[in-house]
């Protein structure tokens, strides 16, 4: 058991072979795939390939190098769209300051509009950020305090996409209730600050993603990404943590479906915020 907590396979490299790419992630073990938006027609797509796979989901949103196309018309249409019954979450959405492919301003309105529409439909946040640690924190800890009221407590608000900061920082993020998914780059050989996050939180807030068709695993690397490799992302992690393969992916699974509310995936796992931080 296995979820793919982050991937783009609605993208059109996977146009010519979609079906056997999903079907290769299915036998090596993929019981779901949260297939993820960067803007409006990624978006559309991933709704439309969440409708006709059972074990497909989609979250709907505008990437941070989109921000500047998010107009009053646009956030209307997609909070239309997050309401099709397979969208389990908002996002991709946040901040990058490496590419800024879009203006900072342009960046933080995007961000703070769609953090309110998730709220507003009380589906969790799936967050980017590149280059912009401090203040990407600074709002989902605000987000955290005007979220709170009408949230379950027992349930993520959302889960730090690709997490690339220290262990410090993602204790700090499962404080104000933010799970860390793991990429495929804790397989390379230069990536202690991932390795540290991957063998030192606690499974119950780890997702495992793959990110396709971006961050191919070391035995892929500079290749075409896609759901079946995600058993070398787990089996590092199980390495790093000396725990075994079955265990690190059934968790991260259990815990992949407490945040999206993937209800026949594992039983959604009841806990206070917070708890087992060591
Ligand atoms: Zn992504």
């Amino acid at each position: 058991m296995l979820v793919d907590s982050h991937c783009h396979i609605q993208d059109p490299e996977f146009d010519a072979d979609r079906d056997e790419v999903l079907d290769r992630a299915r036998k090596a073990g993929v019981s779901a795939f949260v297939v993820i938006g960067t803007d409006m027609e990624s978006s559309w797509r991933a709704v439309d390939l969440a409708d006709s796979h059972s074990d497909v989901y989609a979250a709907v949103g505008v990437h941070p190098h989109s921000a500047k196309e998010l107009d009053n018309r646009t956030l209307g249409a997609l909070e239309r769209l997050a309401d099709s019954p397979k969208v389990v979450a908002v996002g991709e959405i946040g901040l990058d300051y490496y590419r800024m492919l879009s203006p900072p301003e342009a960046q933080q309105d995007a961000f703070r509009q769609q953090l309110e529409l998730a709220r507003r439909r009380s589906l969790p946040v799936v967050i980017h950020s590149r280059q912009a640690d401090e203040e990407t924190f600074n709002v989902l800890t605000s987000y955290e305090e005007q979220a709170l009221p009408d949230w379950p407590k027992d349930r993520p608000l959302g889960v730090m996409h690709c997490f690339a900061g220290d262990l410090m920082l993602a204790l700090r993020y499962i404080q104000i209730g933010f799970m860390l998914s793991i990429p495929g780059t804790c397989t390379y050989p230069k990536a202690q600050l991932i390795c540290a996050v991957a063998g030192g939180i606690p499974l119950r807030w780890m997702a495992v993603e793959t990110d396709a068709p971006y961050l191919a695993p070391q035995a892929h690397r500079r290749k075409r990404n896609e759901p079946a490799y995600l058993l070398e992302t787990v089996s590092r992690i199980a390495e790093l943590r000396g725990d075994d393969f079955q265990n690190v992916a059934s968790r991260t699974a259990t815990s992949t479906a407490w945040l999206f509310g993937l209800g026949d995936i594992g039983e959604p796992v009841s806990l206070e915020r917070g708890e087992e931080i060591k």
